[in-house]
């Protein structure tokens, strides 16, 4: 049966049709950690930029019938200048790493020389089954990519420093706003009141906007008041790119959210989606601002936030997020819950045999339940009308932590 609701790929294509574009700003390589590189960086220098040895031995000028080579140049590693230029039948001591003299073709590994006890001459012992050359230019060539557009990782800051870059553009960082609503909610290391709970999806939206490349702010709890409730979303709609309210977006007596966030100029783009969990999903735009109104269950919140959010941030830092996949087979069966709406369903890996790793599902009685993402490596995605995966079935596992 085809459901009513708002399919969630249908709701992420109109998140990522409202994303504003990219802005650029200068970053030194070493505060790049994390930052989003927007474009394509050519690479600057040729890779090796100079024919090099791979071998600790002897660089020879080949002579014909083999036989002894005349030592010449250095004893140590050369540097370029007092490079020697060699004649067929000389040889010259190389390092691993350092430059092939011109006039050599191959370099004979140290092993595989014999040194005549005065130095002055070495015979090839046995045949090399290489050069034992990197020829400049092997590994990269400049002006070809040296990287493509990503969130940068420590790797990358060598690849990008070898080919002599000390800055580099990046994408701003969007600043994220968050604000948790509901009158229950008690800041953590504060004593919990009766019938409250702790503000869990306040830091964890933080920490998982600061994972996806943005800038989190907090803008703490609001309470179920839409006096209140407007000054905290106005102060954060004034100060951030998206912002992030969890909370308060159901048909409850004190979900105000919405009606405050219309109240304020936003326009709703849609509110409900086929998603489980986290059917009630708010997203609305005010300008170039981006509002999200999250569910207030922390699985929830969570799964919108993946979902949702992270392909936001990635849209607006001007790179591509696409979710790390495991295939993997089932230990056991995997239940929808309800067929009208694409699930979202909690997974660890397991050891496995030679077909691979096991996806256990973990036992998950709704949304509320926050602490079996402890054990959870990664998320099933169920499509509407999938019913049952059978034990041993196949699943594309989406990971979610690093
Ligand atoms: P609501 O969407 O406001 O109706 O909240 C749904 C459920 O999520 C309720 O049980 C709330 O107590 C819980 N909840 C709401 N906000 C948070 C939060 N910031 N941290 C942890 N749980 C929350
Ligand atoms: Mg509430």
């Amino acid at each position: 049966m085809p459901s009513a609701l708002l399919h969630p790929d249908k709701a992420l294509s109109l998140v990522l049709a409202s994303a504003p574009a990219p802005r650029l700003e200068p970053c030194r390589l070493a505060g790049a950690l994390g930052r989003a590189l927007p474009h394509s960086l050519p690479c600057l220098v040729d890779q090796p930029p100079f024919d090099k040895s791979s071998m600790d031995g002897f660089a020879y000028a080949p002579l014909a019938g083999g036989g002894s080579y005349r030592v010449v140049g250095p004893s140590g590693a050369a540097g370029a200048a007092a490079l020697p230029v060699l004649k067929p039948g000389e040889c010259c001591r190389v390092m691993t790493g350092a430059p092939i003299p011109e006039g050599a073709s191959a370099v004979q590994r140290i092993e595989l020389c014999e040194i005549s006890p005065d130095e002055k001459s070495v015979r090839l012992t046995a045949s090399e089954r290489e050069p034992n050359i990197v020829r400049r230019g092997a590994n990269e060539r400049a002006g070809d990519t040296l990287l493509s557009p990503r969130l940068l990782a420590p790797q990358d800051l060598g690849i990008l420093a070898s080919s002599g870059y000390s800055e580099i553009e990046v994408a701003r960082r969007p600043l994220i706003g968050v604000l948790s609503t509901g009158d229950e909610l008690t800041v953590p290391g504060s004593p919990l009141g009766p019938a409250c709970i702790y503000d869990s999806n306040g830091p964890a939206l933080c920490a998982q906007a600061l994972a996806a490349g943005a800038e989190a702010r907090s803008y703490g709890i609001a309470r179920d008041e839409p006096g209140a409730l407007q000054t905290s979303l106005e102060r954060a709609l004034g100060d951030c790119d998206i912002l992030l309210v969890s909370g308060g977006v159901s048909m409850g007596n004190f979900d105000y959210v919405p009606s405050t966030l219309e109240a304020l100029g936003v326009e709703e783009v849609f509110h409900k989606i086929a998603i489980r969990p986290g059917k009630p999903c708010f997203f609305g735009t005010m300008g170039e601002k981006l509002v999200f109104g999250l569910p207030g269950n922390p699985m929830a919140t969570f799964v919108a936030f993946e979902f949702f959010v992270r392909p936001l941030v990635a849209r607006m830092l001007g790179i591509v997020y696409s979710p790390r996949l495991l295939r993997a087979r089932l230990s056991a069966p995997l239940v929808q819950a309800e067929a009208e709406r694409v699930d979202f369903l909690p997974v660890a890996i397991e050891p496995g045999d030679e077909e691979g790793p096991f996806l256990a599902p973990l036992a998950y009685h709704g949304s509320s339940m926050l602490n079996v993402l402890s054990k959870a490596d990664a998320l099933v995605r169920l499509e509407i009308g999938t019913g049952t995966i059978p034990k041993g079935g196949w699943v594309d596992a989406r990971l979610v932590r690093p």
